[in-house]
């Protein structure tokens, strides 16, 4: 490819590479303490990827391997004509799978035409149905579009919605089972997701981790016991459960879990990050950035860009380290990074 001597996006570990997280904004229209300061002061948009760069670099990705790609933010659906992007990230040689993930409020405009532009997977994050709780951790309202956006999502025909709840020891006790009933009942892939030190406020504490087995506890003394499935998909660091009550195969059958504290999957990742400001990260915990739009912007060539990510890939580490004492928090937060 372009003289690169690269093929593949393997690390010193042997881990391979197949997967672009790709952050379109730093932006969003809620502010979830978990995430975001509530006083915050976003980049300047010239200093966001262009959606020609982004293609340019996702076109390079394709060549060295790298078959899936899932837009997030910030919040993907405050940039403007992103179904554009969609469309052209969908049309590059070799990648297989373009996703999306969301907070919802948006989709209710939005997802028809992020369906008609091929979107193929949507992952809408949700992690209460009780309207104060929503306001208490998103510090803004918005549950009843985020319901409706996923109504007119499910309307306009995507199949496999998953739904993403984060859970905080102290706040979530009392949405899980809420939340599980809701996905069982309208056919979506519930997952919950470990509340992980990249709030913008520092607050975390690991005593406030809600582990993904407390998580499952509360579930089966609910729902009855979950029954492990097969894997398959090997690298994904999902955990999932098919509830026994339900028929195997049914919409709304499963339930996982992504236990980053508690149960790092690092060993298996098969994941790199381009930050909304083009920055290439190798770990959502990555204290290292690889520069790729000036690259971009100093007129690199894609063998540059293919040499650069290998570079990001290279320097890998083995694992986050999240409860050792060498563990280092990144400078940046989930919405400057990209979850
Ligand atoms: N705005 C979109 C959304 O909320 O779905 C996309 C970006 S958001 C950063 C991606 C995912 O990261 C969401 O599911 C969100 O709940 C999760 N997230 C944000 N901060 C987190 C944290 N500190 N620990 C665990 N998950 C977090
Ligand atoms: Fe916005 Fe998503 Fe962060 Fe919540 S988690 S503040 S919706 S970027």
């Amino acid at each position: 490819m372009n003289g690169s001597t690269h093929t593949q996006l393997r690390d010193r570990f042997g881990r391979l590479h197949t997967d672009l997280r790709v952050s379109v904004t730093d932006r969003c229209n809620i502010r979830c303490s978990y995430c975001m300061p509530l006083d915050v002061t976003f980049k300047p948009r010239e200093e966001l990827l262009t959606f020609e760069e982004i293609a340019r670099v996702v076109a390079v990705a394709a060549g060295l391997g790298v078959r899936s790609v899932r837009l997030t933010g910030g919040e993907p659906l405050v940039r403007r004509d992103i179904d554009d992007l969609v469309r052209r990230l969908v049309a590059i040689d070799g990648i297989d799978e373009v996703a999306l993930t969301t907070n919802g409020i948006l989709l209710g405009q939005q997802a028809a035409g992020l369906a008609a532009a091929g979107l193929m997977r949507l992952n809408v994050s949700l992690d209460s149905l009780s309207e104060e709780v929503f306001q208490e951790i998103a510090r803004s309202k918005g549950l009843e579009q985020v319901l409706a956006g996923l109504a007119e999502a499910k309307r306009v025909g995507f199949a496999e919605i998953r739904l993403n709840a984060v859970s905080i020891r102290g706040l979530s006790e009392g949405e899980i089972v809420p939340l599980a009933a809701f996905a069982r009942r309208e056919g979506f892939h519930l997952r919950f997701i470990e509340f992980m030190p990249l709030d913008a406020d520092h607050r975390w504490s690991e005593p406030q981790v809600l582990s993904g087995l407390e998580v499952r506890g509360l579930l089966e003394g609910a729902f009855g016991p979950l029954l492990p499935i097969d894997v398959a998909d090997p690298g994904q660091p999902a955990v999932d459960y098919r509830y026994s009550d339900v028929a195997e195969g049914a919409a709304g059958s499963l339930v996982g879990f992504i236990d980053p504290v508690t149960q790092p999957f690092c060993d298996r990742c098969d994941r790199l990050r381009l930050t909304a400001d083009g920055q290439f990260r190798n770990c959502l915990f990555s204290i290292e950035e690889w520069d790729v739009r000036r690259l971009l912007r100093e007129g690199g060539d894609n063998a540059a860009i293919a040499e650069l990510m290998a570079a990001c890939v290279a320097a890998k580490r083995a694992a986050h380290g999240i409860g050792t004492p060498s563990f280092e928090r990144p400078q940046r937060s989930m919405y400057e990074i990209g979850g």
